[in-house]
């Protein structure tokens, strides 16, 4: 006889990640940090990956070690092929369960003036990075036919927002390629999907809280009437990258206070 799960052990058998071995790139801080702390509290060690991630001590270090969980550093600049080439062979080495797409950035000039550097460089930390870690990661996952990837999209995955060109068509993209990816790997064990924060109060959107006209503009459209914080996200995250997510597939989800709804 099977006894009824109390809503307890319900609830930990959809959002463990006991046993689980995640990435997350542009984990130092901000978004990708507390994604590290979200999936390191549900059970995973973490490998944590950026530009400048420290080997030594750092936030994420301590989040991670001290909720009793493995972590390993990884330093390496997204925008360079070679260096993600070779990061993506050494992760694929390991048995990843998770990948989290989270590294990204933004070059705020008019359009006028968008230089094609910037153009090439926003695209290849934001799109080339995250297609080839996907590829490589995910053909492991293919083959042990387990693993959940979640890429990072954004407003502007849906909208055209303005001087960032380089920015939007990254993340538009972003939105295209999970759905691409998991049209070829839903039946495969292999989840893509992709969340799509909001307006949140972090390093990357900086100049544009500054910018008080802006900024009041996009607080008075956000039902929520708030910007998220990075703790907002990392939730959405944690259920793309559970059990409870095993149906969803080349999903785009807006974590975003509303803003898309308006
Ligand atoms: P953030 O605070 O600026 O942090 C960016 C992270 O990405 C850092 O860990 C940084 O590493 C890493 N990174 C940047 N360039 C890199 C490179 N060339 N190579 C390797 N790592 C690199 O940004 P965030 O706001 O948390 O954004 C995280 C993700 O969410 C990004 O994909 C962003 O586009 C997306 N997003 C953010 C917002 C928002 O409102 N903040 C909205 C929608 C989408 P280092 O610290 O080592 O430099």
């Amino acid at each position: 006889m099977t006894l009824a799960p109390t809503p307890a052990s319900y609830v930990e058998s959809l959002f463990s990640l006991e046993g689980k071995l995640a990435v997350v790139t542009g984990a130092s801080r901000g978004i990708g940090l507390a994604i590290v702390e979200s999936l390191a509290s549900a059970g995973a060690d973490i490998i944590a990956v950026s530009a400048g991630m420290p080997p030594g001590d750092g936030p994420a270090r301590t989040a991670v070690e001290s909720l009793g969980r493995a972590f390993t550093p990884m330093s390496a600049d997204l925008s360079d092929r070679s260096r993600v080439a070779e990061l993506a062979a050494e992760l694929a080495t390991r048995p990843v369960d998770i990948l989290v797409n989270n590294a990204g950035m933004i070059r705020r000039t008019p359009a006028s003036e968008h230089s094609d550097e910037d153009f090439d460089h926003v695209l290849g930390v934001n799109l080339r990075a995250t297609f080839t870690l996907s590829r490589e990661i995910g053909r492991g996952m293919l083959e042990r036919r387990s693993g959940k990837i979640v890429n990072t999209a954004s407003m502007l995955s849906f909208q055209g927002g303005i001087n960032v060109p380089g920015y939007t068509a990254s993340k538009s993209a972003v939105a295209g390629l999970t759905k691409a990816l998991a049209n070829e790997w839903a039946d495969r064990g292999v989840n893509v999907n992709a969340v799509a924060p909001g307006y949140v109060a972090t390093a990357n959107t900086h100049d544009l809280r500054l910018d008080a006209e802006r900024s009041d503009a996009i607080l008075a459209r956000i039902p929520a009437a708030r910007w998220a914080e990075p703790s907002d996200i990392a939730g959405a995250v944690l259920f793309l990258c559970s059990r409870a997510a095993d149906y969803v597939h080349g999903a785009v989800l807006p974590v975003d206070g509303g803003w898309l709804a308006r």
